[in-house]
């Protein structure tokens, strides 16, 4: 059993400035990257994309590892981008659902491998379930996106295995497919079963909020599939929106604004899952350090 203080609980960074306030608070041990968003907002790169190949940069990924270390952050993860186009000259145009992408997918999990042995960044690696829209235009239909994914997991599972990758992954369940923007499949429970059931390396990491934008998803399903290396654990009204991605509000959970708060903390204390608070900007902006602190301190008397 965890102490009080080992339970891996923090943030996601979207830029330089983000990343240097969450490591700060007091109670955060954990740190979750987004290495797109910070290269639009920052310009800084953690790696560079070019060709269908991946490249570390290795000042960046030392810099940002000293200032994990000086702040007692214990686990670094990163959190893959995801496709909003089917095009692959672009990162965010790589798309699991086509296997002609798949070569370059995988390289990618070799520069993760990479970026973790040699600066601990990537612990966990977080992965949204293959997209079936793309700009509201459904671009394979749910099977198609089923089957590539099943295969390009089969293949990294297999990958992981070999090579011995001491790095996890997880995939992510989502939210009900929307009528613009990118849909992915993974908001079904057998969605899930599907993509990663027979590998033994997948895990899952649950979104609480997502969950509340896909009710036929139980909190049940979700910690029962095998690992479950991480959980974004924040809330909304859990009215879906199939026209915006505004109803994933990404606020603070508590136990007065989200209905399974407890189901949740109590997952999280048996399973030990590591969690990252997937705040919005806007409420990040309107808390003060003080109100995070309180909440930083009140999870872990929650999950203790
Ligand atoms: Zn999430």
């Amino acid at each position: 059993m965890l102490s009080k203080e080992e339970y891996l609980i923090g943030f996601h960074a979207r830029s330089m400035e983000e990343l240097l306030r969450v490591v700060s608070f007091k109670k955060v041990n954990l740190v979750e990257l987004k290495p797109d968003y910070i290269q639009r907002r920052s310009r800084v790169s953690l790696y560079e994309y070019q060709d269908g190949k991946f490249t570390i940069n290795h000042k960046v990924a030392e810099e940002i590892r000293e200032i994990c270390y000086r702040h007692y952050i214990a686990q670094i993860q990163l959190h893959v981008p995801f496709e909003t186009k089917n095009d692959p000259s672009e990162e965010k145009g790589l798309c699991y659902a086509n296997k002609e992408h798949h070569d370059t997918l995988i390289a990618r999990f070799e520069m993760i491998n990479e970026l973790y042995e040699k600066y601990s960044i990537g612990a966990v690696a977080v992965v949204h379930p293959p997209a079936f829209r793309l700009e509201g235009k459904e671009v394979w239909s749910i099977d198609e996106a089923i089957a590539a994914g099943r295969k390009f997991f089969a293949r990294l599972d297999a990958l992981i295995k070999e090579r011995r990758y001491k790095f996890k992954v997880g995939i992510e369940n989502m939210v009900n497919p929307k009528k613009s923007g990118s849909s992915c499949i993974g908001y079904l429970p057998n969605q899930i079963d599907k993509l990663i059931g027979r590998t033994s390396e997948i895990g899952i990491n649950i979104d609480s909020g997502h969950r509340l934008l896909a009710h036929e998803m139980s909190i049940a399903r979700l910690f029962s599939y095998g690992d479950i290396v991480s959980m974004h654990f924040h809330t909304n009204s859990g009215e879906f929106d199939a026209d915006s991605y505004d109803d994933d509000e990404h606020e603070f959970a508590t136990e007065k604004n989200h209905v399974h708060y407890w189901r949740y903390i109590a997952g999280i204390r048996r399973r030990d899952t590591p969690v990252i608070l997937e705040i919005s900007r806007s409420q990040m902006k309107k808390l003060s350090d003080t109100e995070i602190g309180m909440y930083l301190t009140q999870l872990r008397n929650h999950i203790w």
